[in-house]
């Protein structure tokens, strides 16, 4: 195989926010140090030296880029100070950047001014898309659907939700073709028999259950996660709370969805809070606060390694999913209260557009990691699942 050489790589990585790690001289004191470098004894400074030697392709199909998550433990132990656990976060950055073929990915990560005038811009355009069907605002109760026409909704979310779609199928496919290359996976490998079909099937299992909804690694090799770090504070349990709060707002909206589709439910209309979708979207909507309001708190007190160093992207994704969650539970009160307050309206239509906006992003976002790394997760446990046939 030719390997192509990159000699802008490691000046480029550096646009997207990395330490300069050209003072890294592979002493492997991180590898030393990084809780998963168990498998080969190479990693991080593999991925490092990837970048010094301009070797692109392979950085991009390192599986290991997306199941790093940030401990920072490397960061401390480095002798160079080349800060590898921020070079790792800005070479993921780079990856999502150049795993989607527009470009906006760069922009939204590189040129922070302009992108939050893209960010501004997408949100306004999906509040002026909704207002200008809007109907009356009825002031006995607060009819929201007939103040933005839940049809409209509906189909501005199916559209987003296809655009969501073909840009994920894009950057996944890209990505996992080149993790699987490099760690020798192919179809037959996935699907080719009973045994193989069996050892896909526990590692899907593995990075989609035991891994990005448990958060197994998180849990036990986080060294900010000590046992004298209350629980409340611990990172692991502030990402899971993040990653359990949107999956169930995301659940609540198509449950209510299926309920007002299959006729059970009155649509337009307050239902209680017991309601199973207003139930599921009241808790998920607690937990996606909470653990977002703890990211924020984290970077602006910059507690861990991890909250050292924040871009704009960074903050972009925290303050799109803290409104989407914030704007919900007001709305929520706006319903129970007497008198249907006016508010009540612009608050769901500033809601609605910046759900909207936060879907149509997410490929093109620090939330992109979202979708890559259970794809690196899944890798990472075929790799294991080898290396313990051939022990
Ligand atoms: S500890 Fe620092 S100098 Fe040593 S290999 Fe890792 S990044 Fe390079
Ligand atoms: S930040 Fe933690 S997981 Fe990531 S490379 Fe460094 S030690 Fe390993």
């Amino acid at each position: 195989m030719t390997t192509l050489v990159d000699t802008d790589l490691l000046s480029d990585i550096k646009a997207f926010g990395a330490a300069d790690v050209s003072a890294c001289f592979s002493c492997g004191t991180c590898t030393a140090t990084c809780p998963l470098s168990d498998n080969d004894g190479t990693f991080p400074r593999r991925i490092i030296r990837y970048a010094q030697v301009g070797m692109r392709d392979e950085l991009l199909s390192s599986k290991e880029l997306w199941t790093c998550y940030h401990c920072g433990l490397c960061s401390d132990s480095c002798p160079t100070e080349a800060d590898p656990g921020e070079f790792m976060a800005a070479a993921r950055r780079y990856a999502i950047a150049s795993y989607e073929p527009t470009g906006l990915s760069r922009i939204l990560f590189t040129r922070p001014v302009a992108g939050s005038l893209i960010a501004t811009a997408v949100a306004a355009f999906f509040a002026i898309f909704m207002y200008a069907s809007h109907g009356p605002q009825d002031t006995a109760s607060l009819a929201l659907f007939t103040f933005v026409p839940e049809g409209l909704i509906h189909w501005t979310g199916v559209a987003v939700m296809v655009a969501l779609a073909l840009s994920g199928v894009v950057g996944i496919t890209g990505m996992a073709r080149g993790v699987a290359r490099s760690e020798g996976v192919s179809l037959p490998t996935l699907l080719g028999g009973r045994a193989a079909l069996s050892r896909t099937a526990a590692a899907l299992w593995a990075s989609l259950g035991i891994e990005s909804l448990g958060q197994r690694r998180y849990r036990q090799d986080c060294k900010d996660d000590s046992p004298a770090e209350p629980l409340y504070r611990r990172r692991w349990l502030i990402h899971a709370l993040t990653i359990w709060g949107f999956l169930g707002l995301f659940s609540a909206t198509i449950l209510d969805w299926g309920l007002a589709l299959a006729g059970v439910k009155e649509t337009g209309t307050p239902i209680p809070l017991w309601y199973p979708s207003r139930l599921i979207g009241t808790l998920a909507g607690f937990s996606l606060l909470y653990g977002v309001s703890m990211f924020m708190v984290n970077r602006v007190r910059q507690v861990n390694r991890a909250a050292m160093v924040s871009t704009a992207s960074d903050w972009l994704l925290l303050v799109l999913l803290w409104i989407t969650g914030a704007t919900g539970f007001f709305i929520e009160v706006a319903l129970y209260v007497s008198d249907a307050p006016r508010w009540g309206y612009w608050v769901f239509l500033f809601h609605v557009a910046v759900a909207m906006e936060l879907m149509l992003l997410l490929p093109f976002t620090k939330f992109a990691h979202a979708m890559y790394r259970p794809v690196a997760l899944f890798f990472y446990a075929l790799a294991a699942d080898k290396s313990k046939q051939t022990v």
